[in-house]
């Protein structure tokens, strides 16, 4: 049976001893399942055939060339032999150049004709073919006039050899894969056979046949994700929580708050509090622009579930983004007689013991806490509401586990990176979902400027000019990891150089990733009441950090980070009263890389960015698993299979509302593949 071979090792595959094995264990390839569904990231097309003269830079083609001189042999040095064959069609001259390639020197009649594949590069006017390929005359393996797939690799995996063991692969399958696609499914969206998609997929014969073969495989694996999801949200309307009793005293604490509420923030609140009326938990995502007053949107959610007799508790992904939401809850609260504590791992352990003893005892009433919140020994008294804040740093995962420490406690999630609707709607299946889709008033747009190295001097000088009159900044550098230690030393002698000779008359703190957390504390609060002027950082400070006096952002090498991180980082500054500026230093001549700043100068608006990056970037950076808990997609686009997305929503919602459970006999290999996937991927998320 198919089923049994396709969960075989990729060790059985021909080809495929342990070194190899180990390799593509490294891919996340471990089963000849896995295999075939690791899609190529490109393709080389070898079927057209180019004339010479039509040649560009950097392209990799084919032509029929026919050889006009003998090879040249060229020895420039010991171990390098350079050889040369000039080639002509009817319309032009090109020169193939090859290294070290001895067994060439006879390769060639002069005057025969040939077809070549490489790159071509042209200089002064002049093409060069580079290393190509060629027919040879009566080879078994064709190496033009096909398609052929280029994957994604480890270092010392080569495309020839993952191209042979996928090719062995299928051979092995031979066609025999199980449809799991419903006919009528398949009638009603235009869909290709599964064999026929695999094959296609991987070694195309056509273009016609490559696109049947993307679109079945992209819908299906959107389709995955709208099942799964849906069923999570189908599961949690069936559970049973406690209908919360509408609050009087919830005016009360609006009038008492020091702003009044914006109208999106007075409807996002109504929604909140409609949800939590029911037995049914709330499972709601709030979104909304960096600064648009979310965390006073969860006090008041939080307000009505303590009134109500129930402990509320707030995860945030970092610590200095807790204690922060602590201190703000506790100027929120400080009229009422309600406990808040602050859990996260730089408690000591006896603070930790203390504090999960009055959580336990349901004498604190709210609690403000990390990722130090889910561990085991923290116990509630009586779990009403649940909130994770930046919700884009948790897995589905870590909300469920804090969920799992209440009787079905109400849940509200909160994120930073606003995403279109349409498509919020559809990552987001499994949630209700909320906007704040309006800044408080008087907010000024921050004046953004993208500049070169020879606006330096200019920017300092800015920088002092602000200092001077009472302002504060932050240069932010990017680390690729925060845990890469070369990248790290350069930001800090960067920072030791701005504080002994750029600005030795200011002062200028440093923070980042590898500094204690007590430390890295310290320095925020010395910033945060002034006692830091310039605060030179790596990213640690992207979310959520309030010092409403700093007005300068300055973000080095902004090249490297991506629309939605800009907008973050640049949403540390304007939170005061003060016109305020962010300065994008990009070394970059890369068109993409313009186009990417001119739209950060342009908007402020963080629905319109997140929709900008997606389109720039492509989506396998911006939605990782990492960060939404969410499979990996493998072959889908969500920006530019929009329209694949819409149909696979669609029809996800028809089965699941036709058949909840997937019950009938048609979708019995579909559910059987959908568990296996969100198991593995959703660590552990069970369909039923
Ligand atoms: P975010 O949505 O980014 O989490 P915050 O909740 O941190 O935003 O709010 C940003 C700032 O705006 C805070 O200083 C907060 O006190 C303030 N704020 C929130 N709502 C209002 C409002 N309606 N009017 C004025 N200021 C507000
Ligand atoms: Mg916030």
């Amino acid at each position: 049976m198919v089923s049994d071979l396709l969960a075989k090792d990729i060790k059985k595959v021909k080809g495929v001893g342990d070194a190899r094995a180990r390799l593509l264990n490294k891919l996340g390839i471990h089963t000849i399942e896995d295999m075939v569904y690791y899609f190529p990231r490109d393709y080389e097309d070898r079927t057209k055939i180019k004339k010479i003269a039509e040649l560009q830079d950097g392209e990799s083609v084919c032509i029929k060339a026919t050889v006009f001189s003998r090879i040249s042999e060229n020895k420039i040095r010991k171990g390098l032999t350079i050889y040369k064959l000039v080639l002509r069609d009817d319309m032009g001259t090109v020169t193939a150049t090859w290294y070290n390639q001895k067994y060439l020197a006879n390769a060639f009649e002069v005057g025969s004709t040939y077809v070549f594949f490489g790159k071509v590069s042209k200089q002064f006017g002049k093409s060069e073919l580079i290393s190509p390929l060629y027919e040879k005359k009566d080879a078994k393996d064709k190496v033009t006039g096909k398609i052929v797939p280029l994957y994604p690799l480890t270092s010392t995996l080569s495309q020839k050899v993952m191209q042979a063991v996928i090719r062995n692969c299928l051979l092995m399958i031979e066609s025999n894969l199980k449809e799991y696609l419903p006919h009528e499914l398949r009638s009603k969206y235009g869909l290709a056979e599964i064999n026929y998609c695999i094959r296609n997929i991987h070694f195309p014969i056509g273009f016609e046949e490559y696109f049947l073969a993307r679109k079945r495989l992209v819908f299906e694996e959107l389709l995955f994700l709208q099942l799964g999801l849906l069923s999570i949200k189908k599961r949690s309307e069936e559970l049973r929580g406690t209908a919360f009793r509408p609050v009087q005293e919830m005016d009360e604490f609006i009038q008492g708050l020091p702003f009044a509420l914006t109208n999106a923030q007075r409807r996002v609140t109504a929604e909140i509090e409609q949800d939590m009326k029911n037995t049914t938990p709330m499972s709601r995502l709030v979104q909304g622009d960096v600064g648009s007053g979310k965390t006073v949107v969860a006090a008041l959610a939080m307000y009505m579930c303590v009134k109500n007799g129930f402990q509320a508790a707030m995860m945030a992904p970092t610590e200095i983004l807790a204690e922060q939401h602590y201190n703000s809850f506790k100027s929120f609260f400080q009229k009422y007689d309600i406990k808040i504590c602050l859990l996260t791992g730089s408690a000591t352990g006896k603070q930790k013991k203390e504090l999960q003893q009055q959580i336990k005892e349901g004498i604190v009433h709210i609690v403000i806490g990390t990722h130090a919140l889910i561990q085991e020994k923290v116990d509630f008294f009586n779990l009403g509401l649940v909130v994770t804040d930046e919700q884009h740093r948790f897995g589905v995962k870590q909300r469920a586990a804090l969920a799992s420490k209440g009787n079905n406690p109400h849940m509200l999630v909160m994120t930073a990176t606003p995403i279109p609707r349409t498509l919020a709607l559809i990552l987001y299946g499994d949630l209700d979902i909320s906007i704040i889709d309006e800044l408080p008033p008087g907010r000024k747009k921050i004046n953004t400027y993208a500049v070169d190295e020879s606006k330096r001097e200019r920017v300092y000088s800015f920088i002092k000019k602000q200092v001077d009159e009472g302002r504060q900044a932050y240069i932010v550098c990017p680390l690729v990891e925060e845990s890469d230690v070369l990248d790290l030393k350069s930001v800090v002698e960067f920072a030791e150089k701005l504080k002994k000779e750029v600005f030795r008359n200011y002062k200028v703190g440093l923070i980042h990733g590898k500094i204690k957390s007590a430390e890295k504390e310290q320095i925020m609060r010395d910033f945060a009441d002034g006692r830091i002027s310039i605060l030179v950082s790596t990213t640690v400070i992207e979310v959520g950090v309030n010092v409403p006096n700093a007005t300068i952002m300055v973000i080095e090498n902004a090249e490297r980070f991506g629309l939605s991180q800009l907008h973050q980082l640049r949403g540390r500054v304007g939170r005061g009263q003060f016109q305020s500026y962010c300065i994008l230093f990009n070394n970059s001549e890369s068109k993409i890389t313009k186009d990417r700043m001119r739209i950060m100068e342009k908007t402020n608006d963080g629905f319109k960015i997140s929709e900008k990056d997606l389109e720039l970037r492509g989506p396998g950076e911006f939605f990782g698993t990492r960060q939404h808990g969410l499979p990996n997609l493998k072959i889908a686009n969500l920006f530019s299979d929009m329209d694949i997305l819409k149909q696979a929503q669609e029809a996800a919602l028809e089965i699941i509302t036709q058949d909840p459970q997937l019950q009938e006999e048609e979708y019995y290999l579909l559910k059987l593949k959908l568990q296996n996937m969100f198991e593995e991927r959703m660590n552990g998320i069970v369909i039923n």
